[in-house]
């Protein structure tokens, strides 16, 4: 199939570009390179430097590729940011998405893959997290994604626009040659491994008083092999859907922190400081029905193979993608 993948230059995008290559399609990469990096992007994919938020921009891209599905990675995607500059997330994130929707229409692409968000539920009233669970967004963040899938709904009815919306939880590791660089690191586990290369002093624990056993977040860590199967699955299907993403395990801040040491071999000095604004103590997918209906299930499900994977391409790439 052709691909049109947006945000191919990103952490998540490049890795789903590759694994599209990978499975012989042919693959459009779209990207503003803010965020993403041209050397993200694997050379067998043809790149198109531009921004949603311009609609020839995403409108030119779009019958120039005239594409069999879309895959939409591009988005702004830290919470605390978002809490200081809603702006950026509802233009980025809504507006932005809404010109590639547009796009599609014009040209007649009816397939479409959307990059959510476990922040579109807020704090759950129980766990798993599963697609029958109210979503309540408790930061911008959660609520651009949660507002871009109620767009998606209408785009269907009255477009007969097919989408299928993938919630991801906590996206992790690397393959051998794309693995996560992001200009201002603000996730754990690249941050834990900057400590073991010697790049950062300590790693800072936001929270320890949490109620959970060893009182730090929760959170349900992904593959990001087993995400990018997931949309390839998604790819095969004939109705819309929304389905949540995750393993179904949780591992604690301090769980994280102990594996790192493991795998990489070095001591990770920490400092405990006061809880992030947004973070919800445990948030763990209940990701039954993509199992069931697109046959998806996760190979990586110990913390250690993820962490490993995302060490070894740190190792290599200690300066990320040098750019
Ligand atoms: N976290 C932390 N120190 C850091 C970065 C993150 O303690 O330097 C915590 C954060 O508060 C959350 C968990 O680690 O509980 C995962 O955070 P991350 O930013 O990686 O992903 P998020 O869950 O926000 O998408």
């Amino acid at each position: 199939m052709k691909i049109f993948v947006t945000g191919g230059a990103g952490y998540i995008g490049s890795i789903c570009v590759e694994q599209l290559l990978e499975a012989g399609h042919q693959v459009t990469v779209f990207d503003n390179l803010t965020e993403g990096h041209r050397k993200a992007v694997d050379s067998r994919a043809e790149l198109i430097i531009g921004d949603l938020q311009k609609e020839c921009d995403i409108h030119d891209a779009m019958e120039h590729a005239r594409p069999d599905a879309v895959m939409h990675f591009a988005a702004n995607a830290l919470v605390g940011e978002s809490m200081e500059n809603p702006s950026k997330y509802f233009r980025n994130n809504v507006y932005g998405g809404l010109n590639l929707l547009d796009a599609m229409v014009a040209v007649g692409v009816k397939k479409f893959v959307f990059s959510s968000t476990c922040a579109t539920f807020g704090p759950p009233d129980r766990l798993p997290i599963d697609e029958t669970l109210p979503q309540r967004p408790i930061n911008p963040y959660g609520e651009s994604k949660l507002m871009f899938e109620k767009i998606l709904r209408w785009y269907d009815e009255i477009h007969g626009l097919k989408f299928v919306a993938l919630r991801y939880f906590n996206a992790a590791g690397a393959t051998e040659r794309f693995g996560e660089d992001h200009r201002i690191e603000t996730h754990l586990i690249p941050n834990v491994l900057k400590v073991a290369l010697g790049q950062r002093e300590n790693v800072q624990i936001f929270g320890t008083d949490y109620e959970t056993p060893d009182g730090t977040c929760i959170r349900d860590y992904i593959h990001i092999v087993d995400l990018a199967q997931a949309h390839m699955l998604a790819l095969g299907t004939k109705e819309s859907a929304f389905y949540n993403l995750g393993t179904g395990g949780g591992t604690s801040v301090r769980e994280i922190i102990a594996t790192c040491e493991k795998v990489t071999g070095k001591k990770i000095p920490v400092v405990e400081k006061a809880r992030r604004p947004g973070d919800p103590a445990r948030l763990i997918a209940g990701s039954d029905k993509v199992q069931r209906e697109l046959g998806w299930k996760p190979k990586y499900q110990a913390i250690d193979k993820i962490i490993e994977s995302a060490w070894a391409w740190h190792v290599r790439h200690p300066n990320g993608y040098g750019d």
